[in-house]
């Protein structure tokens, strides 16, 4: 049939997710993969989210580039799935749709004085340094001495990284020349990553705690307090849990070198890890303007392993700060109404990537598993996603017969006013970022305004 020759499929949302899954895809040798995302780039948090100062870990863009430049992909940028196009519309045109649109927002602490001035998600701090348009307005006031995160996740240690390396060490990254511009004249000096559980339970890896401890300019403060008896439960847990207590272990517990001794004294900058903590309301400033603080209740752990939960003690304890940047985690939304979703996980019901219900539906990465995992983890997924995918169509379980694809969306897109970025439109885009980056060092100056982005495409 046809649909056996040119099937026709497309995904919704261009970050890792997207991009790998299309790859497995492109694997079948006829079919076509229309990659549909709401900004004018792709990319996704590899653009939005990584640190800046990590840019190996953005080396995955070339693979996506690769699969972009295959004649059977297409990338079609500035088009949102659920607003410009719905899901219905897309399930008509291609054979099979996968929704791969990540955790597009934040979840709330639910705790009084959330909306207050100086109290921002870590979600908006990232995409703020990182050029994301949404949060280019977000001016962050950084003229306190004392920020708390509240998260003790990899995000977490990415923004208390942000906020204490020496701007001069960000100058050659690709963080925005307005982010780089607030930082320089950030007066703050000490930075708490705040946990409501202990030092066995945070969630940042190894390689991310290291580069902490080792931060130019900065001294660690861990109270040893915190880890008493934790040198015997350490033999029970896994090994990479294990190597993480130990560094965390040997540096709140043993007397630094001589070396390491005058570093942290000449540090003029600090961090601390703040355990057994959950945030009960962010505390206004005399004049109930603006966050002052955290009022923290004391916790201790109860139950093993996997289900070790935080109980409040009773007690309570209030830590001054002028920033309050909330790292609990990402969220997705739902996008479409025709789309079953779990409210409660953040995540569209699946198995295996296979939409509960609906037939010819799909979905990959953090909506289909909920956000946590890195982009390995994520790529693994979206493969799993794509092999089900071309399972289904080769028992014959996707509609027969042809179906119009990029053809059907472009008339309506077209009719509703938006004009999609092509990747080759993204490709000069990327060049005259590299251009603004030259002369400054860095490997490119972000683009920050769609309506820019589309201006210099003639859009
Ligand atoms: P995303 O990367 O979020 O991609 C989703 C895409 O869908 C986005 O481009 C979005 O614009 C688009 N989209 C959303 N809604 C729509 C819509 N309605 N229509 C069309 N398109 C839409 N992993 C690492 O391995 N190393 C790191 O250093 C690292 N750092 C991280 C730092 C931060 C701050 C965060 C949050 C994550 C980090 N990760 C890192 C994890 C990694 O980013 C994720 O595993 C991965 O990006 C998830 O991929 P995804 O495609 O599911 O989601």
């Amino acid at each position: 049939s046809t649909q056996e020759k040119t099937p026709q499929i497309c995904v919704g949302g261009s970050g890792p997710a997207g991009f790998y899954t299309a790859q497995h895809l492109l694997k079948h040798p006829q079919a076509h993969v229309d990659i549909y995302e709401k900004q004018p780039v792709p990319f996704g948090l590899v653009r939005f989210g990584v640190a800046p100062d990590h840019p190996e870990v953005k080396n995955v863009i070339n693979t996506f580039t690769q699969t972009a430049h295959s004649g059977r992909c297409a990338f079609w940028g500035n088009v949102e799935v659920g607003r410009d196009v719905t899901v219905p519309e897309l399930r008509e045109a291609y054979h099979a749709v996968v929704l791969s649109y990540g955790a597009e927002d934040h979840r709330a602490l639910e705790i009084p004085g959330e909306e207050l001035p100086g109290v921002c998600s870590a979600r908006a701090f990232v995409g703020w340094y990182n050029g994301l348009p949404e949060n280019q307005e977000l001016e962050p006031d950084l003229s306190c001495d004392t920020a708390v995160i509240l998260g003790q996740g990899n995000v977490a240690l990415d923004v208390a990284r942000i906020l204490l390396t020496p701007p001069e060490h960000l100058e050659r990254t690709d963080i925005t020349k307005a982010a780089l511009g607030v930082l320089r004249q950030s007066r703050v000096k000490t930075v708490w990553l705040v946990g409501r559980r202990g030092p066995l339970q945070v969630a940042f890896t190894i390689k991310e705690l290291r580069e902490m401890i080792q931060l130019p300019g900065a001294r660690p403060i861990l109270d040893p307090v915190d880890f008493l008896g934790l040198q015997d439960k350490i033999k029970e847990v896994p090994r990479p849990r294990k190597r993480l207590t130990e560094l965390l272990l040997r540096t709140a517990t043993e007397k630094p070198g001589p070396e390491e001794a005058a570093r942290q004294a000449s540090a003029s900058r600090a961090w601390g890890l703040r355990f057994f903590r959950s945030p009960q309301q962010v505390l206004p400033s005399p004049d109930g303007r603006r966050a002052a603080g955290v009022r923290l209740a004391v916790t201790r752990l109860e139950g093993v392993d996997e289900a070790t939960r935080a109980v409040p003690t009773g007690d309570m304890e209030d830590l001054p700060c002028g920033l309050v940047l909330s790292s609990i985690g990402y969220k997705s939304r739902p996008v479409d109404p025709s789309v079953p979703f779990d409210s409660k996980l953040g995540v569209i019901p699946n198995v295996e990537g296979r939409v509960m219900d609906v037939p010819g539906l799909y979905c990959s990465g953090w909506v289909k598993r909920g956000p946590t995992g890195v982009i390995a983890t994520t790529m693994t997924d979206s493969f799993l996603t794509g092999q089900m995918l071309l399972q289904d169509l080769k028992a014959g379980l996707l509609p027969s017969g042809p179906r119009p694809g990029y053809a059907a969306i472009q008339a309506l897109l077209s009719s509703r006013g938006v004009r999609p970025v092509s990747f080759s439109d993204w490709e000069k885009l990327d060049a005259e970022e590299v251009v603004r980056g030259q002369g400054t060092g860095k490997p490119r100056e972000k683009l920050v305004d769609p309506q820019e982005m589309l201006r210099l495409l003639g859009h």
